[in-house]
């Protein structure tokens, strides 16, 4: 099926604008390799580890000033490189002074999936040094958390809740906190986790660095920014518009259309790994059921799932396993993984924001994505909120046999470029037209195909 996209303005960054930069210092340019830095030599051979070959913009705005022990406030989605970010700071340090007893850095992240990801990328940066980190979140048993942090490890990388337990449980202590970093700030808020945060960051040293990161910047966020940090060093990396990697689309279809839309997009767009996001956990259950029994590879991650059926789901994807990964917003925060090469919103997201970083799941790491969001007419409002927000309209795309669906928002901006491709790639599927004849994916050629072609 060929995709029609309609040039959009540049993103505006209007979700930041509202902080007042003017006050702060502008990031300087940065450095074009590592080795600029002066990061401690074990920590610049992770780094070789990890692959990076040159820093990532927001690497080049935020490690230097982190390294002075500035306050930095950073408003960059996941995959721009933060993680390395703020952890290269850490680990040099950690290096060079290794004498004190720790844990000297507490990393909070909104989810477990968002905090193993955290712990594997620093472990990966620091495997040639001494340095040891340990992720603690809920869902799984305390005890090991309990066992692992009598070793003293210098950085914790942890979820609000698990890290108030232990603390609690005088496991975990925090006096010794040199450097607070709170990731995805915007979703620790939209989860309500801001009064553990504010538990937390009372038993904290006061004399500390504060690193933030926050894809948005909400009225809340900006108050804890203010409150938090210190003349801080402030760094904007795709604070609120996708990605330029990512194309984005929106699609007007039924309700009662949307599996057949998805099923057939899903066949014609070459899905190598698509990750498809429903309103509720029910929805997601049930839709990953359905995709399942038409053939496709299809999996589900939801929160009412054991984190052991979570992990299970989220390494299947990861190692292509499964083809369409089925989740909701809370499941899927933070997730990272490489070549994500579809975003689907089933249903439209809650707010605008949730919509920047559903579709941040493709587009990752400098690669190509598509975000398709399926809009119904009665997301009207979501999407006037959403295009204002973003600056632009979001093109729209017809797919033929779906057409029919208005949402309110004025007239649409595309005309339909769907024609002959697309039916000649499902052999001109009838609308509402059965597709259980297909045979099962997963052993056919066209599986082998993708396979091929994902990088
Ligand atoms: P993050 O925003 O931290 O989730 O990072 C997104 C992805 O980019 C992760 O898979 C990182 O391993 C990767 N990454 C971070 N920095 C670099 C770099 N300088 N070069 C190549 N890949 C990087």
């Amino acid at each position: 099926m060929e995709t029609q996209l309609i040039s959009m303005a540049a993103p505006s960054n209007d979700t930041s604008s509202n902080y007042d930069h003017s006050k702060l210092e502008r990031p300087d340019r940065g450095p074009e390799s590592f080795e600029h830095f002066g990061l401690h030599a074990t920590v610049l051979r992770g780094v070789g580890a990890a692959g990076f070959e040159s820093p990532r913009p927001i690497q080049a705005d935020t490690v230097p000033a982190a390294m002075r022990g500035r306050d930095v406030l950073g408003l960059a989605q996941t995959g721009t490189g933060k993680t390395a970010a703020f952890a290269l700071p850490l680990l040099d340090r950690f290096a060079r002074e290794r004498s004190r007893k720790g844990p000297r850095a507490l990393v909070l992240a909104p989810t477990r999936e968002l905090a193993t990801q955290i712990d594997a990328e620093i472990r990966t940066l620091s495997r040639y040094t001494k340095i040891r980190t340990v992720p603690v979140y809920g869902g799984v048993p305390v005890g090991r958390q309990r066992q692992a942090l009598r070793r003293d490890p210098e950085i914790v990388v942890g979820c609000p809740g698990r890290v108030l337990d232990l603390v609690g449980q005088r496991a975990l202590r925090l006096d010794g906190i040199e450097t607070l970093v709170l990731d995805e700030a915007d979703h620790m808020f939209d989860m309500g986790f801001l009064p553990d945060l504010r538990r937390i960051l009372a038993a904290l040293p006061p004399r500390r660095q504060n690193l933030l990161f926050s894809a948005t910047m909400p009225r809340e966020i900006r108050g804890l920014a203010d409150e938090l940090l210190d003349r801080p060093h402030v760094v904007e990396r795709n604070a609120a518009g996708p990605a330029h990697t990512i194309e984005h689309l929106l699609i007007a279809v039924a309700e009662d259309r949307k599996r057949d839309l998805l099923e057939q997009l899903l066949e014609e767009e070459n899905c190598r790994s698509a990750i498809v996001f429903t309103r509720t956990k029910h929805r997601a259950r049930r839709l990953a059921q359905q995709l399942d029994r038409s053939g496709f590879r299809a999996v589900a991650l939801q929160g009412n799932m054991s984190q052991s059926q979570r992990d299970r789901a989220m390494k299947g994807f990861r190692q292509q396993r499964f083809d369409v990964l089925v989740a909701t917003d809370i499941a899927a925060r933070g997730i990272d993984v490489r070549g994500v090469s579809h975003v689907v919103n089933y249903d439209v997201p809650n707010t605008p924001e949730a919509y920047t970083h559903r579709i941040g799941r493709t587009g990752r790491s400098e690669r190509e994505g598509t975000a398709l969001t399926f809009a119904t007419r009665a997301d009207g409002a979501w999407l006037r909120a959403t295009e204002r927000k973003l600056g632009a309209p979001i093109p729209r795309r017809r797919v033929d046999g779906f057409e029919g669906e208005k949402i309110e928002n004025g007239p649409s901006r595309g005309g339909s470029r769907s024609g002959s491709k697309a039916r000649s790639g499902r052999g001109g599927a009838a609308p509402g037209e059965s597709r259980k004849r297909r045979p099962r994916r997963g052993t056919g050629r066209s599986r082998g195909a993708s396979r091929g072609q994902r990088s």
